[in-house]
């Protein structure tokens, strides 16, 4: 069955980006992040899909996102990176779901948990090395080392692994990319001198994966790189392909005549008699209310600027004399080679990243897998 709009997501372009990824990553391994629904991909197919490219762990913000990830069957390993209160950690613990640790009253709540599945947790430390959010420093990493290597030694934790993240990896040079690299060694080194034995060191989002070798350790956690959207515009798009496509049909196309106000505000009036074409989604879906009289999308085969304020559930776009009809496909974003504008345009209209492009299309919309 038709649908009036999709999102639809090109899993081979996830695996061919998985690949790019391998090869910048030298010998490191590839965690795809799919949180957030994969950046609004499908967190499920898209797993899968860098799973088949290549990614040997998958990494998430949130433990339900991690325990659909096992619901539907996906046993690798899955790293929760931000540690929060009051989780089921138990059942964490139970699926063998790697846990993110950054404090040691959350490293006492997943050591409980443990007593209490009868398993080992298995975590990664995390270090705040100047991002100043998540994470320990200064005497609280030397706390939360000496407490978790006591946890580990009655065997209720393995200390898997120890990770950062980067603040500015996407501004080439900026001077905090190799200060943080420079705390990263050194906690590590610190923690090591106390015992820990880690299997994986990692601090690379997508911009440290692409452009920072020192970076790179054993694993890197490449997020909208997966996604085929470059971290670091001014460096071109470093082959990747991007995996979405955002349509929607033509729910309605008429003539009206010069003058016509167009939507809410009326901060749109048609020049001449023209045609309108009305599409089916709004910020309801995720389009920007702020991309009103901004945004362009592709129309009949033509770029056309969105005519007037962007609806809840739909917005307007002058179509001048282009023939087009009710049903007619519109591209609003993709990997820009029909003509249409690719999401990274969206951004750099808006101001924005990105990032909230494509994470923020909605649950309204489906995703569609061609
Ligand atoms: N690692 C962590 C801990 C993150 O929070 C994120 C996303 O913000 C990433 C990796 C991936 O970042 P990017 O999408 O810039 O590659």
């Amino acid at each position: 069955m038709r649908v009036p709009a999709e999102a639809r997501v090109d899993l081979g372009a996830i695996g061919h980006n998985i690949g790019v990824l391998r090869e910048y990553a030298g010998g490191a391994e590839v965690m795809a992040m799919v949180k957030a629904e994969a950046y609004g991909h499908g967190l499920v197919e898209a797993a899968r899909a860098a799973l088949a490219g290549g990614a040997s762990w998958l990494g998430v913000a949130k433990l339900a996102e991690a325990l659909r990830l096992r619901d539907a069957g996906l046993t690798v390993r899955t790293l929760v990176c931000l540690g929060v209160p009051g989780e089921p950690y138990e059942e964490a613990v139970a699926r063998r779901v790697d846990l993110t640790v950054g404090a040691v009253w959350l490293l006492d709540e997943v050591v409980r948990a443990a007593e209490r599945a009868g398993r080992e947790a298995r975590i990664h430390l995390k270090a705040d090395t100047g991002m100043s959010r998540g994470g320990a420093r200064g005497d609280g990493w030397e706390a939360l080392v000496d407490a978790a290597l006591k946890a580990e030694a009655t065997g209720h934790v393995r200390v898997a692994g120890v990770m950062s993240h980067f603040a500015c990896a996407d501004e080439p040079g900026h001077p905090s990319i190799a200060a943080q690299l420079g705390a990263f060694t050194e906690m590590v080194a610190h923690a090591e001198r106390a015992g820990a034995r880690f299997e994986v060191r990692h601090i690379a989002n997508s911009a440290a994966a692409l452009t920072l070798p020192e970076a790179r350790f054993d694993l890197v956690r490449p997020g909208i790189a997966t996604y085929g959207l470059t971290p670091v515009p001014e460096l071109g798009g470093f082959g990747l392909r991007p995996a979405m496509t955002l349509v929607a049909d033509a729910a309605l196309v008429k003539r009206v005549p010069a003058g016509s106000g167009v939507s809410y505000g009326h901060t749109y009036h048609t020049e001449r008699e023209t045609t309108l074409a009305v599409v089916p989604v709004g910020y309801g879906d995720g389009i920007p209310r702020n991309g009103s009289n901004v945004l362009e999308v592709l129309a009949g085969g033509r770029r056309r600027t969105i005519a007037g304020r962007v609806c809840m559930d739909q917005f307007v776009v002058d179509l001048g004399d282009d023939p087009l009809a009710a049903g007619d496909e519109i591209v609003l974003f993709g990997p820009g080679d029909r003509g249409e504008p690719t999401a990274q345009e969206w951004a750099e209209a808006l101001g924005t990243i990105s990032y909230e492009i494509v994470t923020r299309i909605g649950a309204r919309v489906p995703r569609a897998y061609p």
